[in-house]
């Protein structure tokens, strides 16, 4: 692809954004970047200007988007856009930021996406890949951009890629060696408007893959199994090879739990761990462990060096990550469970004794199917934010609900109700944009509040001595 010269428009001034429009710029492509708010590019704003690239913030005028020879567009931007449905009709050129850095990049690529567990899975198979000794670069949606990666890949090396169903809207010629969907339950409908256009979204991971290329898929997932079923709308390409997980059971091909073991099996049946070896907590987690052996295998790593890695590996933070104990009662903070399925995977994870801080801003959610879980395993339920209400008329009738508004009184309320044995979980079902920055954020704060618990309890006990 030939940038030198080119009129490349970047819309949306995100991390993603800034990266792309410098590499354009690098690449001597004449770059404007356009974003509608007001203080978007912040401190990255003079050293744009000092590269030659125009910058437009508070509006997308319309004139911006005519006379370019390409429009590169950020994940947070909505594909509709009034302005970039007016130069589609004109026949430019739109794509985002991990197909642009598609177009460059060196190596085999591992795309992984799904609703849940992109971030735990991305990161091990990641790790698996370093531990092996592999020349490996992980990013996309989280931590380093795609197109931060373009300049360390390598012929022989391997990208591992996080990938939202956003970035996969604005792809072209994506074509990952590996794909990995996880699961595909309601989120972002907000965004995409229905749940077909967001499963459709998904798909596109495999939608230019062809002979050579694998496809891992979950076995527990209808959505996932539909994708191999005759006379699908959208279906894996024939001469793509399918691998399942399947966390109880066989599977024809893929990583599966037999006989209280995790296996690979193709030909033959490949022994890995057992289950308990899995340092982290829950069954999503060996799901997303089951998903990433079978990324590992297909990529060719030995099995021992799989296992080896798997057991060094952490939660990622904000992930069901455990924070402390205070007074017998377990902290754990799951601030990255931003929708319903990754709140009930963190309920399954405890047998019972939960105090659960659940609200933020709701993402049109129906909070009615944690119900079944809330009864059998939550003593108390704290909602905050602006979904307080929402979630209140929903369950508050069902199970024993404050409204507490802030986080602050629900680790405060939640410490004075729970007894020992309990868990003060935070997994709230919403995204934090109410009250916090993002999720890390709510995360941060929640690990703070607990600490000055532990402080004062601490501090409580040497007063008593
Ligand atoms: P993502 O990057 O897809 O958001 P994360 O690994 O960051 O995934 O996890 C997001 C949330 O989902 C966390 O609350 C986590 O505990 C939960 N989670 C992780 N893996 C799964 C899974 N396989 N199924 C359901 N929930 C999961």
């Amino acid at each position: 692809m030939e940038l030198k010269n080119k009129r490349v428009l970047v819309v949306g001034l995100g991390k993603s954004g800034v990266a792309a429009a410098r590499f354009l710029a690098a690449h001597g492509a004449r770059v404007t970047v356009s974003d509608a708010k007001a203080d978007a590019g912040g401190q990255e704003t003079p050293a744009l200007l000092e590269m030659g690239i125009a910058v437009e913030t508070g509006t997308h005028g319309e004139r911006t988007f005519v006379d370019q020879d390409l429009i590169v567009v950020s994940p947070g931007v909505p594909v509709d856009l009034p302005q970039l449905e007016m130069a589609r009709r004109n026949g430019l050129s739109i794509i985002g930021e991990v197909e642009l850095a598609y177009r460059f990049l060196k190596g085999k690529i591992i795309a992984i996406t799904g609703s849940n567990g992109k971030t735990t899975t991305t990161t091990l198979v990641g790790e698996i890949l370093k531990h092996v000794g592999f020349h490996v670069q992980v990013g996309g949606n989280i931590g380093t951009p795609v197109i931060d990666l373009v300049a360390e890949s390598r012929n022989d090396g391997w990208t591992v890629l996080e990938i939202s169903s956003f970035q996969l809207e604005t792809i072209v010629d994506f074509r990952p060696k590996i794909a990995a969907i996880l699961n595909i339950t309601p989120d972002h409908l907000d965004r995409h408007g229905s749940m077909d256009a967001y499963i459709a979204a998904k798909a596109r991971i495999f939608e230019n893959q062809a002979k050579g290329d694998s496809v891992v898929l979950n076995n527990r997932d209808p959505i996932c199994r539909g994708f191999v079923e005759a006379g699908s709308a959208i279906a894996v390409p024939s001469e793509v090879q399918t691998v399942w997980f399947e966390k109880h059971g066989e599977v024809g091909k893929g990583a599966c739990v037999i006989d209280g073991k995790i296996c690979w099996l193709d030909d033959k049946t490949t022994g890995i761990m057992l289950p308990s070896e899995v340092p982290l907590k829950g069954e999503h987690n060996l799901e997303n462990v089951l998903a990433a052996v079978a990324c590992a295998m297909l990529a060719g790593c030995a099995p021992k060096v799989i296992r080896e890695a798997v057991m060094k590996f952490k939660a990622v933070d904000h992930r069901l990550q455990f924070i402390s104990t205070v007074d017998g009662v377990e902290y754990y903070n799951d601030s990255k469970a931003t929708n319903v399925d990754a709140t009930i995977k963190a309920l399954e994870s405890f047998v019972g004794g939960i105090h659960l801080i659940l609200g933020g801003k709701d993402k049109e959610s129906d909070y009615t199917v944690l119900l079944p879980l809330l009864r059998a395993r939550a003593k108390h339920v704290y909602t905050i934010g602006s979904a307080a209400e929402k979630i209140e008329l929903q369950l508050g009738r069902e199970v024993p609900l404050t409204h507490v508004e802030t986080l602050s009184n629900a680790v405060k309320l939640a410490s004075e109700h729970a007894v020992a044995g309990d868990v003060v979980l935070l997994a709230p079902a919403c995204s934090s944009f109410d009250q916090f920055n993002n999720y890390e954020h709510r995360g941060k704060v929640f690990r703070g509040l607990v600490e000055s618990l532990l402080t004062k309890k601490l501090a409580h006990a040497k007063g008593g001595r």
